[in-house]
């Protein structure tokens, strides 16, 4: 939600925000920042909590969960009409991007998080004489802080994993949209959730701060690489464990053998879907110059079907606050400033009172501009036209950021050796935006867009720390390593490594 003002203090001497409906501009209500105390005593709750939620085992914390889901498609309907509120997002969006990924990851984590953290033993190549158990013991106290693209979803998913891994959370919201933060306290606590298991706390930055500061045990951050890199700074200070899903520039390119018209659907919808707000949006697009002509007509003819709104049927909702708008408009004018064209949109929407900005597609960009270099997080497509695909990658490459990609061809196996290719922590090949809908997929960036993965076996394991445990198997009253020390040892090892790693033989049993 939105616009964020602050307001007069509460009674309880805590700053207040007073916060707004992007689409409508209408006001939606305040919340309290919660202070550092507050913040201190949600984690200690936690704290308390969580011997007796990791002693319940994973058959007792699946059912929670998945009465969780019983609650979600209970209350769809309310849910969706809270993140439409916060964000102004079109309801279809509110159902197919939050929700119905929120129901996935609550079932895919219940069923399988025992079977992936499953104690197990792992077969000794070189200390045959030892036998190796590795456990995943929850770590403690997850603090989970999230943006406002999302609302629901990426705070959700994050929680599920960390709760069926054995730990207890505090979530932290982001402020411009804390009525869906909201919406995780009233699904837990009509699920059933044991008192401190879940906790909540609202505000903005200064709160995320302290979350970061309090003692928990882990952090899993999710937002821009400007506030990630502060998360990151105090966590390296901390020695605390951090996994930060940070921003992204990611690439589109476009083939000559490409088929057309899935492309051009495929740009708009991940250029514009959630008004451009996804960190794994299309941010630019190089097409090659045998197809550009027809690719770029396609495109503009498709947005200009797109339709924006705040009620009724509508693709393509507000700019969730003030900040990005501005964000979006600078970006723009410098590249219309350096010679880029505008084919269509390049303006906040003059019949619309909120925070509408029409879908922008831009030519003859170049690397110069910021449009092409920094995220701009809103609905903008910036086309640039190249020779080859070797050209296409060598640009999609020359960026800060690498969290996903996309590449368009009829060669599927080609297509899949330039996504591996581009430098980024995943990629597509003729689809765009599904990576983080794909459950088992890990999901992180490299370079600036990110440390560590969430998703998938890599991210729920990510919440533990693999213990190993070591038992002698034959006893003995000495190992051949153990004192004294002698000339003879030395030689007898000396001896062992050769016939271990200098022969065939060796190499082959080692
Ligand atoms: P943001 O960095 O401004 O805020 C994210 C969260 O951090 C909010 O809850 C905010 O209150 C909190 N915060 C602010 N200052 C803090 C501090 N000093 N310490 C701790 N927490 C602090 O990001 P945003 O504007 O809410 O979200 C948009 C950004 O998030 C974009 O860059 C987008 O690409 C990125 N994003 C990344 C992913 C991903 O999975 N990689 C997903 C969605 C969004």
């Amino acid at each position: 939600m939105a616009i964020v003002e602050p307001s007069e203090l509460g009674e309880s001497g805590r700053r207040r925000l007073r916060l707004s409906n992007p689409a409508t501009l209408e006001a939606l209500g305040e919340i309290e920042v919660a202070s550092g105390a507050d913040v201190a005593a949600a984690v200690e709750r936690a704290r308390k909590a969580q011997p007796d939620w990791a002693a319940l085992g994973f058959d007792e914390r699946r059912r929670f969960l998945e009465r969780a889901i019983a609650v979600l498609l209970e209350r769809q309907e309310a849910f969706v009409d809270t993140l439409v509120g916060d964000t102004g997002k079109p309801r279809l969006e509110a159902l197919g991007t939050e929700l119905l990924p929120a129901c996935d990851a609550l079932q895919f984590y219940a069923k399988r998080a025992k079977s992936i953290l499953a104690d197990r033993v792992v077969s000794t190549h070189l200390a045959w004489n030892k036998r190796l158990q590795i456990r995943y013991r929850p770590l403690g106290v997850i603090g989970v802080i999230t943006p406002w693209n999302f609302p629901f979803v990426l705070s959700l998913n994050p929680v599920v994993q960390a709760l069926m891994a054995g730990n207890t959370v505090v979530l932290k919201p982001s402020e411009v949209t804390p009525f869906a933060g909201r919406l995780l306290e009233e699904l837990f606590e009509a699920a059933g959730l044991p008192d401190g298991v879940f906790n909540l706390v609202q505000g903005d930055g200064e709160t995320g701060a302290a979350l970061v500061e309090s003692g928990v045990d882990k952090i899993c951050f999710t937002g821009s690489v400007k506030t990630g890199r502060k998360v990151a700074e105090a966590c390296g200070r901390l020695l605390k464990p951090v996994t930060l899903e940070l921003g992204g520039k990611d690439p589109m390119i476009v083939c000559a053998d490409a088929d057309l018209e899935r492309a051009a659907a495929g740009a708009v919808y991940g250029a514009f879907a959630n008004a451009g707000q996804v960190c794994m949006s299309t941010e630019r697009v190089y097409v090659h110059e045998e197809v550009a002509d027809e690719f770029v007509g396609r495109v503009v003819e498709l947005t200009a079907q797109l339709r924006q709104g705040a009620e009724g049927e509508f693709e393509i909702g507000p700019v969730i606050w003030p900040h990005q708008l501005s964000v979006i408009e600078e970006h723009v004018q410098d590249a219309a400033a350096r010679g880029a064209k505008v084919l269509t949109g390049g303006r906040r929407n003059p019949d619309l009172p909120g925070l509408f900005y029409e879908p922008t597609v831009l030519v003859d960009v170049d690397h110069q501009m910021k449009i092409m270099r920094e995220e701009t997080f809103g609905p903008v497509m910036p086309i640039m036209r190249v020779r080859s695909e070797e050209e296409a990658l060598q640009l999609a490459n020359d960026s800060r950021y690498g969290l996903n990609a996309s590449v368009w061809t009829r060669d599927k196996r080609r297509g899949a050796g330039l996504a591996a290719a581009v430098q980024s922590g995943a990629a597509v090949v003729n689809d765009c935006m599904i990576t983080y809908g794909v459950t088992e997929s890990p999901f992180g960036g490299v370079k600036e867009s990110g440390i560590g993965q969430v998703n998938g076996e890599a991210g729920l394991k990510s919440y533990c720390h693999a213990q190993s445990i070591i038992v002698d198997r034959f006893g003995g009253k000495s190992e051949s390593f153990w004192y004294p020390y002698s000339l003879k040892k030395f030689k007898l090892v000396r001896r062992l490594m050769r016939l271990i790693w200098g022969t065939p033989l060796g190499r082959l049993l080692s």
